[in-house]
Order: structure tokens, then C-alpha cells, then sequence
């Protein structure tokens, strides 16, 4: 089939490096948009900065030789995350159809290159990407794995596990909900005495909780569903840890993981990522109801995938050509390296901020170091400090956080991001420069480390 611009491969990216050693393998890097190397349109250099930088302020390292972007302020909020300038590209994509054989091929890639982030090589495995955001993920699993009245017990570390909650709540499911403390997880033997009191279709489990930073352990957790109660889909909400913390979704017999695209993927929101396993898509084809959605019946996308991913033309509803290009690029970067480095260089960087953060005086939500994320961090403000106050001073250093949002704390903490290229790259000074902006900000608030 045509690609017309194969000719515009430059050798010199990492990622046409990285094409040329494997030359067999399945993903095709003949991508266009993956050769781009024009710097972002003159419009957006050209952007003045934001009048509410205080560029005095500015450290003198900034993101500029890693990035052709406008210079802006450094977003290290838990997702959205800083993009990649090969990535941002990808979005300007010329129109072109979805069920032309160009764009099939780079769909089927993007589904093939998700089976690897996964580490599934199950080809009973099967992945989906679908227009939405990550909550589009909680829907999905609601119509499609539960009927009305199916029993299902939800782990609840924060915010986010209580939205799936209520997600399963809308579709007629019977929730359980096991809670643990802010900051903390449920443990296993309470989850062992719920699993073993009742039968539960499916458990839920949010891998990070965006809210608390706390981090689930997914490989025992199955273990023991499996042990217990061998019928029950064991699904994670991954949609904070898929790309930065360890997943093995073979390995650890997980029936589906949900995800979404502007977290550590670090693709632009509006996509639902999703690896059900062949017990879910089981459990699909045995329903006694239609799925409850239509839009969101993996019944009606599954044949759509399996076809994208067989390169054959195949509609039901109009993807995101631009975003799954996007996808395509962040995939085709992440897969440049082991994913195992990945994690660890996630996990690196997240020790030398949650050890800045303690030396700093300050908690976190997560005190256990065995509950603690490694794409975020969830910190508690000191006594007189307030969020609304300490922000706006991070923001005039060019970095954004986020403020809190579990509703029992939510005053009392910010949330610090760090996925993605503002870790894998540290020539960015992203990490540097967040944290003394935190300081000098806490200064500023008149915060002095007892
Ligand atoms: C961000 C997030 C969601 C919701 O994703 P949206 O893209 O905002 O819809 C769900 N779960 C977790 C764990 C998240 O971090």
C-alpha cells in the first residue's frame, strides 16, 4: 500500500535506530509522523509567555533544548503530562480516512505495540482503544463484564476507586466496597474474608489512586483472588500506572486493565486504552443481557479491533485518526527500551523526590513506602500553609501541581506528577526545577522546617 513519505526517515531518532536493529519486527516505522522533524509552527513560538510568570523567577535551565514547544510552564499535575515534540507532531497529521489502509495499518500497530506495554502475548489478550478519557474505562468494564445485580467488590484507595464504584452503581451492579483509611490500602486478609463471604463476579482495584498516591500490589493481590475465588475478573484501573509502574498482565493473570492516554503514556487526553483477557471477553459473549451501552459495547468494537489489528478495513464509529497517531508515536518511544527500564527509571526518580520531599519536612499521604506510587506524589502541607496560597507561588516559578482532591483532605495536600519525559529525560531539569520552586514557595509562605 502507498506511504508516501518513507523517504522522509531520518536515521538519526532513536527510534528509526532502534527500527533498523529489529528489522522483523511487526510495527512498521515508516510512520510519517514519526519523521517530522520540523520545529512546532512559527505561531506557537511565537506565543508570549503567560502574564502569570514571574520570569525573574524562571530557573536557567529550562525545557527549551529538549522541546521546540513555546516556553511554558512545566505541568507535572498526575495527567495531563509534558509531551514529547515528536508526539505533539503526530497531531497535525493530515486528514485522511479511518478505513483507509494507511491509517488501519498504524491503528493495528498502535494494538500490537499495546499488547507489549502490557507484556501480554496471550493472543487471546485483546486490547482496545477507544475515543473517550480514562473514566470511559470504568464504563466499559460496567456494561460489558456486569449484568444487573452481578456482585461486585470494588478496593477503595481514594477518589478514584470510588468513582469506579459508583460507575458500577449506574449499570445495576452490587457494590462492596472495602475502604482503607486515607493514605493506607486494603489488606489482604480482609479482602480474603470478603472474597471468601461472597461470590463476586468482579474485583476492582485502582493500581495508583490518583487522589492519595497509593500505590495497590496487583501480583499478590491476584494471587489470592485466584486462590480464593478463581471465577472472579480481577480488573485494575490503571490508568495513573500503566507506562510507569510494572504491569504484567500475562504473568499475573489480570482479566483487564483500563487505561487512558494523557497519563504516563504521555499521548494528549481523549483516548480509552483498554487489555481485556480471553476470561473477559468470555464473560462478554456469555452475558444473559446485551451489553448496557451502545457506544461502549465491547461487543459491537471487538470485531473492529481484531480487524484493525488484521489491517483490514472495519467501522463502527469514527476513531481520533490524530490522537491514535499520537498513540502510535508515544507506543513506538516506549518501546524503544526494555519497559523494565522504564519502571525503574520511574521508581529512581521518585525516591529522589519522595527523599527532597522528607528532607523538606513534609508528609505524604502514602506513609508506608510499600503503598507509594512511583508516577506521583500525593504531600501533605505543612500546618499554616495553604494550597490556595503555596500554587499560585509554584506557578509564577513556571511549575504547575496539582491541589488535592479526596474530599477528607483535599485542603490539606498537593499532588506532584512526574511520568514521562519530565523523568525518562533529565536534562529537562523538570524534577530540579519542581522541587526548588517548592521550596522557595514554602519559603515564600513563611514555612521553616522545624
Ligand atoms: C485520571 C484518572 C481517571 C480518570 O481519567 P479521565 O481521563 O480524567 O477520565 C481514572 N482513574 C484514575 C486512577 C485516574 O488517575
Amino acid at each position: 500500500m502507498p506511504r508516501p513519505n518513507i523517504n522522509h526517515i531520518n536515521p538519526s531518532r532513536s527510534i528509526s535506530n532502534a527500527a533498523n536493529s529489529n528489522p522483523s519486527s511487526r510495527l512498521s516505522l515508516i510512520s510519517r509522523h514519526l519523521v517530522d522533524q520540523q520545529p512546532l509552527n512559527t505561531p506557537y513560538t511565537t506565543e508570549r509567555l503567560p502574564n502569570t510568570i514571574d520570569t525573574s523567577l524562571l530557573p536557567k535551565t529550562t525545557s527549551r533544548k529538549m522541546s521546540s514547544q513555546p516556553e511554558h510552564p512545566t505541568l507535572l499535575i498526575p495527567g495531563p503530562i509534558e509531551f514529547d515534540d515528536a508526539v505533539l507532531h503526530s497531531m497535525s497529521h493530515y486528514s485522511e480516512s479511518h478505513v483507509g489502509p494507511a491509517f488501519v495499518a498504524t491503528f493495528g500497530e498502535t494494538l500490537s505495540m499495546l499488547r507489549k506495554l502490557f507484556q501480554t502475548t496471550d493472543p487471546a489478550s485483546q486490547p482496545f482503544v477507544i475515543s473517550g478519557s480514562g473514566t470511559l474505562g470504568w464504563d466499559l468494564v460496567a456494561a460489558n463484564l456486569v449484568e444487573a445485580g452481578d456482585d461486585v467488590l470494588v478496593l477503595s484507595t481514594g477518589y478514584f476507586s470510588d468513582g469506579f464504584a459508583d460507575c458500577l452503581g449506574v449499570y445495576g451492579a452490587k457494590v462492596t466496597e472495602i475502604k482503607a483509611p486515607v493514605g493506607q490500602r486494603p489488606q489482604l486478609p480482609e479482602i480474603e474474608r470478603a472474597l471468601s463471604e461472597k461470590k463476586y463476579k468482579v474485583l476492582t482495584v485502582t493500581h495508583v489512586d490518583t487522589s492519595t498516591g497509593v500505590l495497590s500490589e496487583l501480583k499478590k493481590l491476584s494471587e489470592l483472588v485466584h486462590r480464593v475465588s478463581p471465577d472472579t475478573l480481577v480488573i485494575v484501573d490503571g490508568v495513573c500506572s500503566v507506562a510507569c509502574e510494572e504491569i504484567a498482565f500475562d504473568e499475573w493473570k489480570l482479566d483487564g486493565v483500563v487505561t487512558a492516554s494523557q497519563k504516563a503514556i504521555g499521548c494528549p487526553a481523549g483516548l480509552s486504552i483498554s487489555m481485556f483477557s480471553g476470561r473477559a471477553i468470555q464473560t462478554l459473549k456469555n452475558r444473559k443481557t446485551p451489553p448496557s451501552s451502545y457506544f461502549g459495547s465491547l461487543k459491537n468494537w471487538l470485531p473492529i479491533m481484531q480487524n484493525y489489528e488484521a489491517k483490514k478495513p472495519s467501522y463502527f464509529a469514527t476513531p481520533s485518526p490524530q490522537l491514535v497517531h499520537a498513540l502510535h508515536t508515544a507506543l513506538t518511544q516506549i518501546l524503544t527500551r526494555p519497559v523494565s527500564e522504564r519502571f525503574a527509571k520511574h521508581r529512581e526518580a521518585s525516591d529522589r523526590i519522595k527523599k527532597a520531599v522528607a528532607d523538606l519536612g513534609l508528609k505524604q499521604l502514602a506513609a508506608n513506602p510499600d503503598d507509594q506510587a512511583h508516577g506521583m506524589t500525593a504531600i501533605y502541607l505543612p500546618e499554616n500553609v495553604k494550597g490556595t496560597e503555596l500554587l499560585p507561588k509554584l506557578g509564577s516559578r513556571g511549575v504547575v501541581f496539582a491541589g488535592g482532591i479526596h474530599k477528607e483532605v483535599a485542603a490539606k495536600y498537593i499532588r506532584f506528577g512526574h511520568m514521562g519525559v519530565s523523568v525518562l529525560e533529565p536534562e529537562r531539569g523538570h524534577v530540579e526545577k519542581a522541587l526548588k520552586a517548592l521550596e522557595d514557595g514554602l519559603a515564600e509562605c513563611g514555612y521553616q522546617k522545624a
